[in-house]
């Protein structure tokens, strides 16, 4: 059954079409306010701790419980406003390249702060490139930069957050942000919003084939690298230099055109 709730509904196409502009202004404000925040909430920038963690939570802006990426106030929003929108994003994926071994060569302990370590750079990153972050799991992080929000240059903030990204984790040796990870970033119609699951809960979720499209390019991304389809690539090829390069993507017809950026270059 895919459930009755991922439906198109009047709240998010107000909300990502700017009809709610308190939204992108209440983000501005929030990030501002609890500028030494290291956690915040994932749609409203709220910090959860720093020195102004009390503001937060008299603004009932406290870390819910239950989801510790989302404040109280956005959590409730999620679970009234069921539904969500179709909009043309940018998607960033970055993951880390093995990890498996990684793990296998640390203690659990060790290998659990390296993870957390990366997810609070990315977060960082994220949230100050107006990103939304939509998932972390596993060793891999997604962020949606959706035009309403961050404006008209929602691709070039994606493919700026995802450089800023692999500068941050590719150091010298002894940095403890040290990380062998690949970025993909690519754009396009999605469907988002407050989106069911057959248990009948329900998250901040984006689907549709660009997701899918974004995932097959950071999968083809090798270490230290920067890959984004030919979609990003016309929005920021005047600022940018990259590589094309063609390549075979699961489940779609090859070759594919992307390009590349390095780290480095
Ligand atoms: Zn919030």
């Amino acid at each position: 059954m895919s459930t009755e709730s991922n439906q198109s509904s009047p709240f998010w196409q107000a909300v990502f079409s700017g009809e709610h502009p308190e939204l992108r202004r209440g983000r501005k404000l929030l990030r501002l306010a609890s500028p030494t925040a290291t956690h915040r909430c994932r749609l409203c920038y709220a910090g959860f701790d720093g020195f102004t963690a009390p503001l937060m939570r008299a603004l009932g802006r406290a870390q819910w419980r239950r989801n510790p990426n989302l404040c109280e106030k956005c959590e409730s929003v999620l679970s009234e406003q069921r539904g969500g929108a179709e909009l043309e994003i940018a998607v960033l994926y970055a993951d880390i390249r093995g990890s498996t071994q990684m793990a296998a060569r640390m203690s659990p302990a060790d290998f659990a702060a390296r993870m957390a370590l990366f997810f609070r750079t990315a977060v960082d990153v994220f949230t100050w490139t107006d990103g939304i972050v939509d998932k972390m799991v596993g060793d891999e992080v997604i962020a949606l930069y959706v035009p309403t929000l961050t404006g008209s240059d929602y691709q070039r903030r994606a493919v700026t957050a995802g450089l800023k990204l692999l500068r941050l984790t590719g150091g010298a040796e002894n940095d403890e942000r040290r990380l062998p990870i690949g970025v993909g970033v690519h754009s396009g119609k999605v469907f988002v919003g407050s989106i069911g699951t057959e248990s009948g809960n329900y998250q901040l979720a984006a689907l549709g084939d660009a997701m899918n499209y974004g995932a097959r390019l950071v999968a083809a991304a090798r270490e230290g690298e920067l890959v984004m389809s030919e979609a990003v690539w016309k929005a920021v090829s005047n600022d940018i230099s990259a590589e094309a390069h063609e390549y075979d993507l699961k489940g779609y017809p090859a070759p594919q055109t992307a390009y590349v950026v390095r780290a480095s270059s």
